[in-house]
């Protein structure tokens, strides 16, 4: 609302305005069986429009779907004499607002009370959606399924988001309902197939003898792999789990290079010399990987 003329929404005064005609920004349809009166009706609209642009030319909004007075887009113009001779255009709404009311004061009235109306109508919808404390309270305690959910809250972003807007009181509606306790059931699924891998892991190493050094034949699979680059290039590295557990990490060999980039899980044998990590005796690294081949 930048519009500070007289006519602008805070300076209106109905008193001040008197109807003059109407218009539409729409061209009249074209009716195939009155094609002579569709063309003479579409003749009058762009007469009518030549005339009207004439009476705004160097206004503020020079448009004829712009209201002289809001500044919004109107399709429905509705001209109006001003007392100090200006010609008006104005929408549906700011039309009826200078027709329906005798005074500034009249219409500054109806304007609060459709504010008050407003406010209450949105204050009624919050406490629609307003749950208290005690209610959440409760459920946490009634409610497993959101108990959990309420628990593993801080792994998962959309999950934390959609409490917090709970916690700040407000009822979910059913999708978001759905869609958090989907996403609750997902992340606990994840996390105990994580815990399950690592319980494994641990298992098996509690019983694996420690990682041998020196030249070897290593077989295992690729549990994980990334790019780096160096002064050299680029060489892929690899992380390979042997059998019994222990893991070694070194750079791809070059023939089977492409298999492992582009595929998960490969497994590959290869001769390699073999360093123990200095941390754990599990873990270890390859160099110069030879006579290597998928299996
Ligand atoms: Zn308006």
């Amino acid at each position: 609302m930048k519009n500070k003329s007289k006519h602008s929404w805070v300076n209106i005064d109905p008193a001040n305005y008197e109807y003059v005609d109407s218009y539409s920004t729409k061209p009249p349809r074209i009716d195939p069986h009155n094609l002579d009166g569709s063309i003479y009706l579409l003749e009058l609209w762009r007469k009518q429009r030549e005339d009207f642009r004439a009476k705004f030319v160097g206004t503020q909004y020079p448009s004829l779907s712009r209201c002289d007075c809001c500044g919004a887009h109107m399709i429905y113009g509705n001209i109006f004499n001003h007392d100090s001779g200006d010609l008006v255009k104005l929408g549906e709404t700011c039309a009826d607002n200078v027709e329906f009311h005798d005074s500034k004061r009249d219409l500054a009235q109806k304007r609060l009370r459709d504010r008050a109306k407003a406010d209450r109508d949105s204050q009624k919808r919050l406490e629609a959606r307003r749950i208290t404390r005690r209610e959440m309270i409760n459920e946490l305690k009634t409610n497993p399924e959101f108990r959990e959910a309420f628990k593993i809250r801080k792994r998962n972003d959309f999950i934390y988001d959609l409490l917090w807007k709970r916690i700040q009181g407000y009822k979910w509606t059913e999708r978001q309902e759905e869609a958090f306790y989907e996403a609750a059931k997902k992340q606990v699924e994840f996390y105990d197939k994580k815990q399950i891998e690592l319980n494994e892991r641990e298992a098996k190493l509690a019983t694996a003898p420690n990682l041998t050094e020196g030249k070897q034949s290593i077989t295992g699979k690729v549990i994980g792999k990334k790019w780096k680059s160096d002064d050299w290039g680029c060489t892929l590295k690899i992380i390979v789990e042997l059998s019994d557990g222990n893991r070694v990490w070194g750079t791809a060999p070059a023939k089977v290079l492409e298999t492992i980039d582009e595929e998960d899980g490969v497994k590959v044998t290869f001769t390699a010399s073999v360093i123990a990590s200095d941390n754990d005796p599990h873990f270890g690294f390859f160099k110069r990987p030879t006579k290597a081949s998928l299996i």
